[in-house]
């Protein structure tokens, strides 16, 4: 059977190296000259983690990527503990797999190695598809066509594919920016920050950083309210000085990560309602292309992850393709809609203004630790390969 995915991102290329690893002809075709990740770090939890091992990534995790001892929520101005939890090696020893954080662009770099470059079709933007029953035809922008048994989707937050099965939508403005940064350790070695990840939560903004690249670099992303965005690009700079302004009061260690950045981007969150269905026929989606959500819960790439290895279970497992994609989304929509409903909420969670509810949204964090990974197993200890019963 031939597979054509559409998009080379963390989640295109994860599903074309398993379903390439269950046997089906696979190639990729994307849009962009050459394979890139911009925005610095990610998260890859144990779920995701699991996944990656299982297709032989496992070196080129280990070789890139660092494993936080633990995770530590602080008050915005004057750095109290909301809750602390271990992740390494506790996800190890629970769940089989470590929590890591590494550089997209090396994550991106280890996928892609278990895949052959000559089936990475590149230059290609699909701009077109019919399914035609028997399989899908595609066209792209290069004026270049093709022909598949099976047509991933996996381009995206702006997806093509899924406007060629469902219609234009336009992704609304989520009310929220980042500040995105990376940080050479050495300028930093002052803080004596231990090798884990650190989130700070303060009025209408929060900051997340943790190490990437084998622990050369520091990633941090501070989210802050906005009302209005016009601008959609990932990697439109800002300076350091306008990152400052916006976290203006906030603890001194968090100034001065900010203030060491080698560079600093600006982003914009966009949002889309939960699909009620991914495929028609013989093409489905992944990823952002069908589930984009709000990165609060730090799973949105886990659960693209996620969907290539269910995907290529799926196909395996169930003769008729069109009926195996059925099937695929089944499994998978109750579990991403649960997590785009979970990253919603930690938006509000994450944002309190100083004040009682402030006061009680601490105190159940440091009573219920929330964060912890005994807290989140049904999330962690998820095997994405296994083809699950469910009803049609
Ligand atoms: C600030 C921030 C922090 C995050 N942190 C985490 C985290 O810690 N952990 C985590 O799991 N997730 C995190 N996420 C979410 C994660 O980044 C995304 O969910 C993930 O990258 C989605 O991967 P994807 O492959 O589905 O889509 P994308 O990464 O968007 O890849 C889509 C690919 O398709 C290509 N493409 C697009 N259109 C076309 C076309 N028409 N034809 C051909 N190719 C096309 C694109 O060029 C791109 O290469 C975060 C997100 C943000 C914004």
């Amino acid at each position: 059977m031939r597979i054509a995915v559409i998009g080379g991102g963390i989640g295109g290329l994860t599903a074309a190296v398993a379903l390439r690893q269950a046997g089906f002809e696979v190639d990729v075709y994307e849009q962009a000259p050459e394979l890139s990740e911009v925005g610095g770090g990610i998260n890859m939890a144990p779920n995701a983690t699991r996944v990656l091992r299982r297709l032989g990534l496992g070196p080129g995790l280990d070789r890139e990527g660092v494993r936080p001892a633990g995770t530590h929520q602080r008050r915005w101005q004057d750095g109290r503990t909301l809750q602390r939890a271990p992740l390494n090696p506790l996800c190890e020893e629970l769940y089989g797999a470590p929590h890591m954080t590494l550089h997209r662009a090396d994550l991106l770099d280890v996928i892609a190695a278990a895949f052959p470059s000559d089936r990475v079709h590149l230059g290609h933007r699909l701009v077109g598809l019919r399914d035609t029953g028997d399989g899908s035809e595609a066209w792209f922008d290069n004026g270049t066509t093709l022909t598949a048994d099976v047509l991933v989707g996996a381009d995206g937050i702006h997806s093509a594919v899924r406007t060629a099965l469902f219609g234009a939508e336009e992704p609304r403005f989520a009310g929220c920016v980042a500040y995105r940064g990376l940080v050479p350790t050495e300028r930093i070695a002052d803080l004596g920050l231990e090798i884990g990840s650190q989130s700070w939560v303060g009025p209408g903004a929060h900051l997340v950083h943790y190490f990437v690249s084998r622990g050369r670099l520091l990633n941090f992303v501070g989210w802050t309210e906005h009302d209005t965005w016009n601008r959609e690009d990932w990697t439109d700079r800002a300076t350091v000085a306008r990152a400052l302004a916006a976290f203006e009061g906030w603890h001194v260690q968090v100034r001065t990560i900010i203030a060491a950045a080698e560079t600093c981007f600006i982003w914009a969150l966009f949002d889309r309602d939960p699909l009620p269905h991914w495929s028609v026929g013989r093409t489905t989606l992944l990823g952002d292309a069908c589930h984009p959500m709000y990165p609060f819960m730090g799973q949105g790439a886990a659960m693209a992850v996620e969907d290539g290895a269910a995907l290529a279970a799926c196909l395996l497992a169930v003769d008729d393709p069109a009926e195996a994609l059925q099937h695929y989304e089944r499994m998978r929509l109750p579990r991403v809609t649960r997590l785009q409903e979970m990253s919603r909420a930690n938006k509000m969670r994450f944002h309190m203004r100083d004040g009682p509810a402030q006061q009680a949204r601490d105190a159940e964090w440091a009573r219920a630790a929330d964060r912890s990974p005994d807290a989140l197993r049904w999330l962690y200890e998820f095997d994405a390969g296994a083809v699950e019963t469910v009803a049609a």
